[in-house]
């Protein structure tokens, strides 16, 4: 139970929300989560999400210990630093590998979307209420606040956080103003499973990520391994996972899933014909061969032999830059206000960055070391401009992949083999 009197409520129980939730039930901070899908798997996604360092932090720093080392014990490697190509597969540039000796919340995790979200929901048992769609708030002359859902009921507090995702109802009343810009690129993804019969993907496919960045449009590979002796330490958790009142069968059933490569094809809207919008599968893979002529034989089989019911089609869009707004009792996280296109997955890193940084705000409020609405508009201020820097690096990627100048793509196909050739601008470009 609460010993503070702040009352925080969350609209939305995504990666952002659940991850504040943590932070702020373990800091003894009352805090209710309303989230619109019906059940915590009612819609389960098949890629696993890329954490980057900045999104371990955050989630070492909310989850409890247990729940943190599950989560690394279970989590799978997507192998260190990145490579870019041309489309012959010839090395532009490799980025610096992270150094050794690193402790799993320095470092990088490939973390299935189900277990995260099962590990975040763990011990918020009462706190999160799923069902409940929020539809609208009000500010009340006593300085709370009160969210109100679409089955009729209500909840009051002291502060409410949108972290209801892109489509953000809570944005769209706080800031009625603020845009998403539909970005003119399209999107096609697919997984292989790794095993005997892919013997033959070159090395660099099946150990780290990389970007291809041919003459038109731009593949990015990723591939998910499991950690070495990884069922030994899956089953060293179990009795962790029921002691937090998770069945480990569930828990560890996306650990036990095969290793695999996962590709997602970018290129310019104009690529895809009317009729191939919204489908899955056999045309989009053949979409993607049409594109293909004179790439590496290895690229076009590792396409071609991507079962059909991996292959779908991802629309990108991302927040116009909004400029700060007066603070109030209500505020935003993650994608609900800086939405970004996911290549490079940058956008779950960003909502968990947001969340550990609004937790540092509230128990300094808690703590009565600063009032409530200071405290907001610190987090506000670094918020817009960590999240709309990631948006700006995402749709830079995305800028390039849809590129059509061959000028302009000679001249980066040139500078990321310069920085391959020159370490110390290939720091002082591509680190931290
Ligand atoms: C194909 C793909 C791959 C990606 N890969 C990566 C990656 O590797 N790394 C990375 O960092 N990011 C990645 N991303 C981006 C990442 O998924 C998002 O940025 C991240 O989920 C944002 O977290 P969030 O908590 O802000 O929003 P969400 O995770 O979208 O959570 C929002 C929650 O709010 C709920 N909700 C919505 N409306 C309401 C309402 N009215 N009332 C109540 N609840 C509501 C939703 O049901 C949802 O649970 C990827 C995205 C895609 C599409």
């Amino acid at each position: 139970m609460s010993t503070n009197p702040l009352r925080v409520i969350i609209a939305g129980g995504g990666i952002g929300g659940l991850c504040l939730a943590q932070g702020l039930h373990a800091a003894g901070i009352s805090v209710a989560v309303y989230e619109r899908d019906a059940a915590p798997d009612a819609r389960l996604q098949g890629y696993r999400l890329n954490i980057e360092p900045v999104g371990s932090r955050a989630l070492h720093d909310c989850l409890p210990a247990h729940l943190w080392e599950i989560l690394v014990a279970t989590a799978g490697d997507p192998g260190p630093g990145m490579g870019v190509f041309t489309e012959r597969l010839r090395l532009l540039m490799r980025e610096d590998d992270l150094p050794t000796g690193l402790g799993p919340s320095q470092r990088t995790h490939a973390v299935s979307r189900i277990t995260l979200r099962r590990l975040l929901l763990a011990g918020l048992h009462g706190i999160v209420q799923f069902g409940k769609e929020f539809t609208g708030y009000r500010q009340n002359a006593d300085g709370t606040v009160t969210a109100f859902f679409a089955d009729g009921t209500c909840a009051t507090g002291d502060l409410l956080v949108g972290a209801d995702g892109s489509r953000s109802r809570v944005r769209r009343q706080l800031l009625p103003h603020a845009k998403q810009r539909n970005a003119p690129g399209v999107g096609i993804g697919g997984k292989l499973r790794l095993g005997d019969t892919t013997a033959w993907l070159p090395e660099e496919i099946t150990s780290t990520k990389n970007v291809i960045l041919p003459k038109r449009d731009f593949l990015f590979t990723a591939v998910f391994r499991r950690r070495e002796g990884s069922d030994a330490i899956v089953a060293g958790v179990g009795d962790q996972l029921r002691a937090a009142g998770l069945d480990p069968d569930l828990v560890v059933q996306d650990t036990k899933d095969d290793d695999y490569v996962m590709w997602a094809y970018v290129a310019h809207r104009r690529v895809l014909p009317a009729e191939a919008t919204g489908q899955r599968g056999q045309r989009l893979r053949d979409l993607v061969m049409s594109r293909l002529a004179g790439w590496h034989p290895d690229v076009r089989e590792l396409i071609a032999q991507t079962p059909e019911d991996t292959i779908e089609q991802f629309d990108f869009s991302a927040a116009a830059p909004v400029k700060p707004w007066p603070t109030t009792n209500v505020t935003l996280l993650g994608d609900a206000i800086h939405y970004m296109p996911p290549v490079g997955g940058l956008g779950g890193n960003a909502a968990l960055h947001d969340a550990n940084a609004l937790r540092r705000a509230l128990i300094a409020v808690s703590r009565g070391e600063q009032p409530l609405l200071p405290a907001i508009a610190e987090y506000e201020r670094a918020m817009l401009t960590n999240g709309f820097d990631a948006v700006r690096a995402a749709t830079m990627y995305l800028r390039l992949a849809i590129l059509r100048s061959r000028a302009i793509r000679a001249v980066a196909r040139m500078f990321f083999r310069l920085c391959g050739i020159v370490p110390p601008l290939r720091r002082a470009v591509f680190s931290d």
